[in-house]
């Protein structure tokens, strides 16, 4: 189901955002120097309960946060 989003900041924006997906990837590091010894090829999309864990970015005032920051947001708005 679709969620809405509203900006928790401005408290003003419902429809414009930028979505931001967080990558990972493993490496290995010397811990004595702090040196990359390996880094793995593959990126992955960080996942929060199977769903892409995404932060959400106001377009109107530039706030960056936590998606379910905005959902929670627009529920508490609507009520
Ligand atoms: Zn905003």
């Amino acid at each position: 189901m679709a969620e809405r989003y509203l900006c928790p900041i401005c408290r003003s924006n419902r429809s414009s955002f930028e979505v931001i997906f967080k990558l990972s990837r493993e490496i290995r590091k010397d811990p004595d120097t702090g040196e990359e010894l390996f880094q793995a090829d593959a990126m992955s999309v960080v996942l929060r309960n199977d769903r892409p864990e995404l932060d959400i970015r106001c377009l109107q005032c530039g706030y960056t946060g936590y998606e379910g920051l905005f959902v929670k947001a627009a529920k508490q708005g609507a009520s």
